[in-house]
C-alpha cells in the first residue's frame, strides 16, 4: 500500500490522515477516531485530509487498482475497499462490504439525442446492493462505527440513507435505528429498512425533531451517528470518481453532471476529482455541473447571483445559504430545502468551471422516461441530470460533441407509484392528496397499459397499431 499513493504519515498506520474544519477562519484539524460529527470550535462541518502524496509515476498506481480486479479477495472486490490506498483506514481496519460500487457506465443514445449531443453516457450508482448511491459512503461509514466502538448507528432519513445504514450496521453485526416523524412516512419506503432489520422509531414530531434527537444521541458514547455530514460517508462516496476515471481509461470526460439535494454526493465527487488531479492521475478537472428540482434549488437561486460577477471565485462563497422554506418535488430524494454540504459542493463546482441549475417537475418527468426507454431507468431524482444536461447543451455550455457523464443515484424501483403514474397521466405535485389542486403533469413518452379482449385478433391489432404509431 504504502509504496503506490505515500502518506504524509505512514509511519503512523492507524491516523492516515486529519479531520480538519472547512471554516476558513477555523481550520481545526482532530484525530481520525475522535467520534465527531461537526467543529466542535466553530459548529462548522468536517472534511478529512487523506495527506496523499503524488507518486513518482502514477501509471503504476493504474495498473496495481486494474490487477485487483482479477482478485478474489472481497476486500479487493468491492469498488469501495479497491481504492483503499486513497482512503482514511489503516490494513488492518474491520473493512464492512456488501459488494458496493462497479457499477455500470451506459452509453444512452435516446438520452444523448433528447439532449442534443452526439453522446452521453450514465454512471448508474442505483446498481449498488441497496439500490441506490448511499452505499458506497455507509461502507466506509460502518467501518468508521466499528472502529471507534460504537454499538449504535443511528439516522434520521425516510429514503436511500435509511435503507443503506440498515443493510450496512447489519452487515457490520451493529444495531441500527432510524427515526422517523410518526404517520408521515409512506409504508413503502420503510420496507428495506425494516428487511434490513434496523429498529424504526416512530416520534411525535416532525423531521426537524428527529434531527435533534439524532445529534442528542450522539453524545452517548455506544452511538455512532450516521448523518449526511458524517465526513467518513464523503470519503466512500469519492471512489466513485476513482471508479468513473479507470472506466473511462484516465480521460476525464468535459463535463460530469449529478442531481443535488443534500449535496453530499457532489461534494463527493469533487474531492475525488480534485485528489486524481493532485495524484497525478488525470490531467484536468471535469467541469461538475449539479442540477436541483425547481421546487428545491436554494443553491441554484444563490448560484445564479454568484453567476453574474465574473470574479466570483471560491473566496467568495457567502456565510449563508437562504433555505427553501417548504421544498416541493416529486423527485423526493433531492426534496430538501437546506442542504448541509453546500459549501463544499459549491467549492466544487466553483474549482472545476461547472454550473448549478434547476429545472422543472415536467422536464424531470420527461427526462426520467426518456432514461427509461434506453433500457436504463432510475429514480426520479436521478433524472434531473438529463433534464439539466438538455438545458446546459440548448444555453451552449455543454457542446454537441463533448464527452459528457451523468451520475444517476438511484434505481427506478425505488419509486414505482411515481413511473405508474407518468404513465397513466396522473402524475402531480400533489398525487395521493385528497384536495387536488396542482395541474397533472403530463408526459410526453406515456405509455398507458392498453385494456384489450382476450382475444388474439385483438391482441394483434393492438400491436399493429402501436407499430404504426412508432414508425
Ligand atoms: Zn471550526
Amino acid at each position: 500500500m504504502a509504496e503506490k499513493v505515500a502518506h504524509a504519515h505512514a509511519a503512523k498506520e492507524t491516523e492516515k490522515g486529519v479531520q480538519r474544519c472547512i471554516n476558513r477562519a477555523c481550520r481545526a484539524t482532530f484525530g481520525l477516531r475522535e467520534r465527531i460529527y461537526a467543529c466542535p470550535r466553530c459548529g462548522e462541518t468536517l472534511e478529512i485530509d487523506c495527506r496523499l502524496v503524488r507518486p513518482h509515476d502514477p501509471s503504476a498506481l493504474r495498473k496495481y487498482w486494474a490487477a485487483k480486479r482479477t482478485s478474489k479477495l472481497p476486500r479487493d472486490a468491492s469498488g469501495v475497499w479497491r481504492y483503499h490506498d486513497v482512503l482514511p483506514f489503516s490494513e488492518t481496519a474491520p473493512f464492512v462490504t456488501l459488494f458496493e460500487g462497479n457499477t455500470p457506465l451506459f452509453h444512452a443514445p435516446l438520452s444523448a439525442k433528447y439532449c442534443g449531443l452526439s453522446d452521453l453516457r450514465l454512471k448508474h450508482q442505483g446498481y449498488n446492493p441497496t439500490g441506490s448511491f448511499k452505499d458506497t459512503g455507509m461502507a466506509a461509514a460502518m467501518t468508521q462505527a466499528l472502529i471507534s466502538g460504537a454499538r449504535t448507528a443511528v439516522c434520521a432519513s425516510t429514503g436511500n440513507t435509511a435503507a443503506s445504514l440498515a443493510a450496512y450496521a447489519s452487515r457490520a453485526e451493529l444495531q441500527s435505528a432510524i427515526l422517523l416523524p410518526r404517520g408521515q412516512v409512506s409504508p413503502a419506503k420503510l420496507a428495506q429498512s425494516l428487511d434490513y432489520g434496523a429498529l424504526v422509531l416512530e416520534i411525535d414530531g416532525n423531521f426537524d425533531a428527529c434531527m435533534r434527537l439524532v445529534r442528542e444521541l450522539g453524545d452517548d458514547p455506544s452511538i455512532y451517528v450516521a448523518n449526511s455530514i458524517n465526513p467518513f460517508r464523503i470519503e466512500g462516496q469519492k471512489t466513485v470518481a476513482y471508479e468513473l476515471m479507470e472506466q473511462c481509461l484516465w480521460q476525464a470526460p468535459d463535463h460530469v453532471v449529478v442531481p443535488g439535494g443534500n449535496m453530499g454526493n457532489s461534494t463527493a465527487l469533487g474531492k475525488g476529482f480534485q485528489e486524481l488531479l493532485d495524484l497525478g492521475l488525470i490531467k484536468r478537472l471535469p467541469k461538475l455541473s449539479v442540477i436541483q428540482a425547481e421546487g428545491a434549488a436554494p443553491l441554484a437561486h444563490l448560484f445564479a447571483s454568484l453567476d453574474h460577477d465574473p470574479s466570483a471565485d471560491e473566496e467568495r462563497i457567502p456565510e449563508k445559504l437562504t433555505p427553501v422554506e417548504n421544498p416541493q418535488t416529486l423527485a423526493t430524494a433531492i426534496k430538501i430545502g437546506a442542504p448541509v454540504s453546500w459549501k463544499k459542493a459549491l467549492r466544487a463546482v466553483l474549482r472545476s468551471g461547472g454550473k448549478i441549475i434547476a429545472v422543472s417537475e415536467q422536464e424531470i418527468a420527461d427526462a426520467k422516461a426518456t432514461i427509461g426507454r434506453d433500457s436504463i431507468g432510475c429514480e426520479p431524482a436521478s433524472a434531473t441530470t438529463v433534464a439539466g444536461i438538455k438545458r446546459l447543451a440548448a444555453a451552449g455550455h455543454i457542446r454537441h460533441k463533448e464527452d459528457v457523464v451523468a451520475v444517476l443515484t438511484g434505481h427506478a424501483l425505488k419509486d414505482p407509484d411515481y413511473m405508474i403514474n407518468y404513465h397513466r397521466g396522473t402524475l402531480s405535485l400533489d398525487s395521493g392528496a385528497k384536495d387536488r389542486t396542482a395541474p397533472p403533469i403530463l408526459g410526453a413518452f406515456r405509455n398507458a397499459p392498453e385494456r384489450v379482449a382476450a382475444t388474439k385478433a385483438a391482441i394483434l391489432e393492438s400491436l399493429e397499431r402501436r407499430r404504426s404509431l412508432s414508425d
